[in-house]
């Protein structure tokens, strides 16, 4: 394609709102352009770009027998109240009435759409397992839609669910997912890692979630570098070791007045101890019952490990008047010393510690040498807070290293939530009715474009990896109005177009703006027709390493070939 006819309109300087470097580089690029929060379009080179990732992903599907199908975008709000989520999704849906006043939603995710459409069609588990798949625009009312194609409010997903009547069949489908992410994400160029993630919803549902590693990202992914594994920050369990060190001898207990201290980096200072040697109280209420979680003062609590550990979802922060009310105390003065009635749990790297300065329960002061089943006792121990960077992992490897990561898809084991709420059965090898187990499986379409980007680029622009650049090669005439060069370039052009997909930038602009334009958008191969074309060499520039060479053109093609085939 000549680069006059394409719309590119690529930027010098960027809105200094885009904070993310792949949102800087579309934009300057001139791949997308906003329309308004969230909501962008997709100019030639990133359409080009998003087909690529599109047909890695269909041709993955289809090798694991996914079908494609399209889905209305415009979903009922019948279909929603059916499965109860037309309340339980809130503000995210986007909401719409019709002529008639009849409630609809732009499809978010399509568990509804898709569980009404096989209700109605599949009747036998002879027809299982079924897995269809849509590559859509999807729509969510994000709070705070950012990062530009990161975090839209109107993006690209593709979306695949599958039916089965036994738990074997579904988990099969769903390793087949798994590995066909695995190799979705490596032929797109990213770096990924799979990782354990929360479910969100107690009860064994099974999930994995797929993070490209980047400098910037919303999830924090603690990995190791010597194996596998990899979690979220959420679910990376730490692993407790006890200390081989002896246990110092127990002291009296004793109270002292610490006005203004408030937390356990102004009691260590004051204590002159390091900060590992205190603790922090915290009260919570779970399920309507109030407990008091104990850590050391260098961690930090991890509510899904909370949440984890008592098997509910109802956990909150009690708020200060309940705690005064209970304890006598504001938060800063709190410990497990006391007489009231409070459940005490403890991380498990508490019971290390002895001589333990805690709060008081009295504002402005604090025990000193507390000591575990002398002054208080302790009803659990357990995992309760944030692993830290260099510890051990829970597979056995280590050091934790940290991460942030992009979440660009997800495999999700849903059984029966949908099917059963929305009366998806089908007759099972017994002839009886039975519920749809289900899975679900998402990809970030528009989300792993900008997460390429993230990953490959330099401080010039975009270092586009083969397989997903909207062009082979970029042709450059470098004075059009030179005979010698444009003529030689349209030659070149002509033959090269045969194998490749050529950006010809036949633009008569200054030289120095087709460069940088070139680095920007990044295409793996660039060719220069300059002054040499008049004897019949040009050069030839890989976008990756930097490196370039003056080559003839009669063994262009060739050399073409060969340096594509090592990129
Ligand atoms: P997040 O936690 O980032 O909000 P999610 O877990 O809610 O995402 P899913 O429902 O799992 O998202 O959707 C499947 C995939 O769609 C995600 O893995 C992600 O790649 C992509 N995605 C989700 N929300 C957005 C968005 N607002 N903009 C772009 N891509 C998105
Ligand atoms: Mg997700």
């Amino acid at each position: 394609m000549k680069q006059s006819k394409v719309f590119i309109p690529t930027l010098r300087e960027v809105p200094a709102e885009a904070e993310a470097i792949s949102h800087q580089l579309l934009l300057k690029a001139g791949m997308i352009k906003q329309n308004t929060a969230g909501v962008y379009s997709y100019l030639p080179l990133a359409t080009k770009a998003i087909h690529k990732i599109s047909d890695i992903i269909r041709e993955e599907m289809e090798r694991i027998d996914a079908v494609e199908v399209v889905m209305p975008v415009l979903q009922h709000a019948e279909l929603w109240q059916e499965s109860g989520r037309w309340e339980a999704y809130g503000a995210e849906l986007m909401r719409l009435r019709d002529r008639n006043q009849r409630e609809f939603a732009l499809g978010p995710t399509h568990e509804e759409v898709i569980t009404s459409l096989v209700r109605d069609e599949l009747r036998s588990y002879k027809q299982l397992p079924l897995t269809l798949f849509q590559i859509q625009t999807k729509f969510r009312d994000e709070k705070r839609p950012r990062f530009g194609l990161l975090r839209g409010r109107e993006f690209i997903m593709k979306d695949a669910y599958s039916f089965h009547t036994d738990e074997e069949s579904l988990m099969k489908t769903y390793q087949d997912m798994y590995d066909a992410y695995k190799r979705i994400f490596k032929r797109v160029g990213l770096n990924v890692r799979p990782v354990v993630a929360d479910s969100g919803a107690i009860g064994g549902n099974y999930t994995h979630e797929f993070h490209a590693l980047s400098a910037i990202g919303e999830d924090t992914i603690v990995y190791s570098e010597n194996s596998d594994y990899a979690a979220n920050i959420e679910k990376a369990e730490v692993v407790y070791t006890p200390p081989d060190t002896e246990k110092k001898a127990p002291k009296a207990l004793e109270k002292i007045a610490t006005p203004n201290i408030k937390t356990a980096k102004d009691l260590a200072e004051l204590l002159e101890l390091p900060l590992e040697h205190t603790t922090k109280s915290m009260v919570f209420k779970v399920d309507g019952d109030f407990a008091l979680i104990l850590i050391r003062g260098h961690h930090e609590i991890n509510d899904v490990k909370l949440k984890d550990y008592f098997q509910t979802d109802n956990i909150e922060m009690a708020t200060e008047d309940e705690i005064r009310n209970l304890l006598g105390a504001a938060p800063g003065s709190l410990g497990p010393v006391t007489d009231r009635d409070i459940k005490v749990y403890a991380d498990y790297s508490v019971q290390d510690l002895v001589n333990i300065p805690v709060g008081a329960n009295e504002d402005g002061y604090h025990f000193v040498n507390a000591v575990i089943d002398r002054d208080f006792t302790v009803d659990g121990f357990g995992d309760f807070r944030f692993i830290l960077e260099g510890e051990p992992l829970a597979d056995g490897s280590g050091p934790a290293k940290f991460a942030e990561g992009i979440e660009v898809g997800q495999v999700f084991v849903l059984g029966e939530k949908y099917s059963e709420a929305m009366n998806a059965t089908v007759l099972n090898n017994q002839g009886r009715e039975q519920n749809l187990t289900m899975g679900c499986y998402g990809i970030g379409v528009s989300r792993t474009l900008s997460a390429v980007i993230e990953q490959h680029h330099d401080d010039n622009g975009i270092i586009w990896p083969k397989s997903v650049t909207p062009y082979d090669l970029h042709l450059i005439t470098v004075n059009p109005k030179k005979e010698a060069q444009s003529e030689l370039s349209d030659k070149l052009y002509a033959t090269l177009q045969e194998k490749y997909d050529v950006l010809y930038d036949d633009r008569q602009e200054r030289a120095g703006v087709k460069f940088n334009d070139a680095d920007l958008i990044g295409l793996p191969i660039r060719i220069v027709v300059g002054k040499n074309a008049e004897d019949g060499i040009v050069e030839v520039k890989r976008r990756d390493t930097g490196e370039s060479e003056e080559i003839n053109v009669d063994t262009l093609t060739d050399y073409i070939a060969d340096l594509y085939e090592q990129l």
